[in-house]
Formats: structure tokens, sequence, C-alpha cells
């Protein structure tokens, strides 16, 4: 329970049995599906430490322990010295079981080594990074659901007359001015994150199969740069955006009987399980870009700026709009990574106070550079008269509501990244 962001504080201990096992001992709390009975028996990966490990998290090791030992014929047998000791009540995913488990209370729980001993945050930290890949897309799933439950209630509710329309007729609330913001807040920028995380997705691929070294290493630095980014940027969105739905629906939001509570509830969780926001950002500007000097990011602000070129080539109100808010932003984003750069080696409070909205602001850049890619290809497919014109022109008029609304927070963010850190640290704890 002590060791929750800080896993050097893990004290779960891992004593050699001399026979190629361990007794395991020690608690967990807060483990999704560590308890349940969907399945002839459960399989958990547990970190501890060894009796000669090393302090901190060079000496925590990765062991496979079952609820059931395997039988020789690989059936579960004898019942493993690991127990749920409670679940817990939770804010939302009540579906979600999450256990607290103790294990070696009745002499041991039986292990096995995962690899090399001393080895095992680095293999964690495999699963980790697909998992902070997955807890993103749950996030923009649920900014999704919320967002065809919103979409559909405003089509159906009838409030209201018309703006400027004098004794005209109701009319459902996707009339109103305010409702449409909603909504087009809702559809670009779940548009602009689902771009990004196949873009990374894509990457992820590319760096594990592409049969060139070298792409397979710049696929690779890309999707290390842009995990904490889809992890951080999608869910924290989430939480917003769901509340945003439950605003589209008024006082039935706040109604358990529309389920549009449900997805705000369930989204809190994503911003802070498989770590929390800060700790992506903390990945994000220390591992992902300070001890490169920002090559990565660097690289990736030279696509966006390529992108910014051909929109500015592209005719039409909308694609001036979109260069003009993707200008700004890439400027921005390269004020903030120069600070970061030039801050972090120095004083590493300073540059991580500005951490999360440098995370935010590399997010909202990002989805500013897929949403201008994709309304080009949508102004193109419209010139040919090729595909459904109504789905392209859609694209088009989100990607300049995305740049009007959205995009265009870039600027403030890196202010606060670049000048925020002073009045952040200023205070003496007992002034709060
Ligand atoms: C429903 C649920 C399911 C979970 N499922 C699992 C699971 O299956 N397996 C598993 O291993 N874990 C699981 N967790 C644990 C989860 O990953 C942790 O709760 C999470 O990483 C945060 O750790 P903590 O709760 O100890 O908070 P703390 O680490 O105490 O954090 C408290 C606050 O301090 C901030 N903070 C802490 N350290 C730093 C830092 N260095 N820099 C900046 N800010 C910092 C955090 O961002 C946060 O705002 C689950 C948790 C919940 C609630």
């Amino acid at each position: 329970p002590q060791a929750g962001s800080d896993l050097a504080a893990v004290r779960t201990r891992a004593v050699p049995q001399g026979d190629g096992t361990y007794k395991i001992f020690g608690q967990k709390i807060f483990i999704t599906y560590g308890e349940h009975d969907m399945t002839d028996n459960i399989i958990h990966l547990v970190l501890a430490r060894l009796p000669d490990a090393p302090e901190g998290v060079k000496g925590i090791s990765l062991f496979v322990v079952p609820k059931f030992l395997l039988n020789a014929d690989g059936t579960p047998g004898e019942r493993n010295d690991v127990h749920c000791v409670s679940i817990e009540h939770k804010l939302g995913i009540h579906a979600s079981p999450t256990a607290v488990l103790a294990f070696g209370d009745n002499g041991g729980a039986i292990g096995t080594l995962v690899g090399e001993a001393n080895r095992g945050l680095e293999y964690m930290f495999i699963m980790m990074n697909e998992a902070r890949f997955a807890v993103g897309m749950e996030g923009l799933a649920l900014s999704e659901r919320a967002y065809q439950q919103a979409l559909a209630y405003a089509k159906d509710r009838v409030q209201g007359t018309e703006a400027g329309v004098r004794g005209g007729p109701k009319v459902s609330i996707i009339h109103h001015a305010d409702v449409r913001r909603m909504l087009m807040s809702m559809k670009s920028q779940i548009e602009a994150q689902r771009a990004l995380a196949y873009v990374v997705g894509a990457a992820t691929d590319m760096a594990h199969h592409h049969p060139d070294e070298a792409v397979r290493a710049q696929n690779q630095a890309f999707m290390d740069l842009m995990i904490p980014v889809v992890k951080g940027w999608l869910t924290e969105s989430s939480i917003e955006l769901t509340s945003t739905g439950v605003q589209v629906h008024g006082g039935m939001g706040f109604i358990e009987e529309t389920g549009a509570a449900q997805h705000f509830r369930d989204a809190r969780i994503t911003s802070i399980y498989e770590g929390t926001t800060a700790i992506q950002a903390n990945d994000l500007i220390g591992r992902k870009i300070a001890r490169e000097s920002g090559q990565t990011v660097k690289a990736v602000i030279a696509e966006m700026r390529k992108v910014e070129a051909s929109l500015a080539e592209a005719s039409g109100d909308e694609f001036a709009a979109m260069r003009k808010s993707l200008s700004a932003g890439v400027t921005a984003l390269e004020e903030a990574v120069a600070y970061i750069v030039a801050t972090y080696g120095q004083d590493i409070k300073a540059a991580s106070v500005g951490s999360v909205p440098f995370l935010k602001l590399l997010g909202i850049v990002a989805g500013g550079w897929q949403m201008g890619r994709a309304a080009l290809v949508a102004a193109r497919r419209l010139a040919e008269g090729s595909g459904d014109a109504g789905f392209y022109q859609a694209k088009v008029t989100t990607a300049r509501f995305y740049a009007d609304h959205v995009l265009s927070q870039a600027p403030g963010l890196a202010y606060s990244v670049v000048n925020g850190a002073a009045a952040a640290l200023a205070m003496p704890e007992d002034m709060f």
C-alpha cells in the first residue's frame, strides 16, 4: 500500500526455496481483477525483492504467482497462499473488481521468477507501455460513447425556440448554438485523439516488425515519446468530454437512468491507474525529451511544419484558419520544448511544474497536426469527387472547429510551461 507511484518503495519479499521456486510475502492493494470466478485460475505477476537485492528500483524482481498451483498435467491443483482480503468500493468502473491481496499469510505463496533477478521493473515496463496505450484508448472509448449518447439526446430533446426566430416552433436542443459547440468540442477532440492514437499504434507495429533496423528505431522513438501523451491527454480529456456529455443532457445527465453519468464516473480512474498524469508527464519531459535534448520531438515538429506548409497551399477560409492555428500551436510547442530542454538539468522542479501542461500542449498540437492531415485528404477527395462527400465535408469543418477552439489553447499552455514555475513553488508549506 505504501508503494504507489513510487515503485522503489516495494517491500514484498521473495525467499528462494532452493528448488527454483520462491516464497512470496507481502500485501498489494488496488489489483484490477485480482480476484474473480470468471476463469479456472488467476495468474498474478508480482514485483518483489530477493533477500540480497539492492535498494530502490534496481532491486525489484518479477514473479508469477498463480491462485491455484498447477498439477503435473497443467490443471489447477492445490490452492496457493495468495488471498483476496477485500474488494474496494469505488467511484466508477463498478463491473471491475479491485482487490486487496495478501501473499504468504499461511507460510508463503509459491512463485516462479520471470527472467533474471533484479530486472523486474524493466520487464514490467514492456507490459506497462502497452497498458498505458490501452488506458488511453479506454479514455477515448468513454469519450466516444458519451458523444454518441449526447448526440442522440440533443436530436431528441425539444426545448425552447431557435435564437433569432421570433414565434418560431419549439426545436430540439441541437439547434441551440451552445449545444452545437459542446457536441463539436466532443466530436473534434475525439477525432483528433483517435487519429493520433492510430498513428502511434501504427508506429508500434513498425517498431516491432519493420525489416529495416533504422526504421524500427525511428518508430520506437516516436512511440516512446507519444505513449505518455496518448495515455495522459486522452484520459484527462475523457474526464472533460464525458462531463460535457452530462452537460448536454441538462438535469437528466445527473440522473443515473440516462447512463451519461456512468461514463463520467468511469472516466475518472483512467488518468490515475497505469500511472497518474503527473507520472506520464515526468516520463515525457525527463526520459523522452530532456535526456535526448528533444531530438525526437524536434523531428516530430518538423513533420508538423510540413503539414502547416500544405495547409498554406490549400484554398478556402477553413484551411487558412487551420494553418494559422497550427502555425501558432507549433511555435508554442517549440518554445515549450526549448524551455524544458534548457531547464530540466538545472532546475528539475521548475521544469516539472510545467510537465502536465506540456503533455497537454503536445497532445493538442499533435492532434491539430493529425486533423490538418485528415482535412487535406478530405479536400483532395472532395475535389476528385470520390467517396462520401458528406463525410469529407464534415471532416474539414470538424478540423476547422478543432483549430479555432482546441488548438488555439496551445499558446496559453506554452505560457504556463515557460512562466508558471515561480508562483507554483513560491509558498512555504504552512502558507497553504
Ligand atoms: C480502481 C483501481 C485499479 C487499479 N488497478 C491496478 C492494477 O491492476 N495493478 C496495479 O499494480 N495497480 C493498480 N492500481 C494502482 C494505481 O496504478 C495507483 O493508484 C496509481 O499509480 C497511483 O498511485 P497511488 O494511488 O499510490 O497514488 P500516489 O502515488 O500516492 O499519488 C498521489 C498524488 O501524488 C502525485 N504524485 C506522486 N508521486 C509523484 C511524483 N513523483 N511527481 C509528481 N506527482 C506525484 C500523483 O500524481 C497523485 O496526484 C489501481 C488503482 C485503482 C484506484
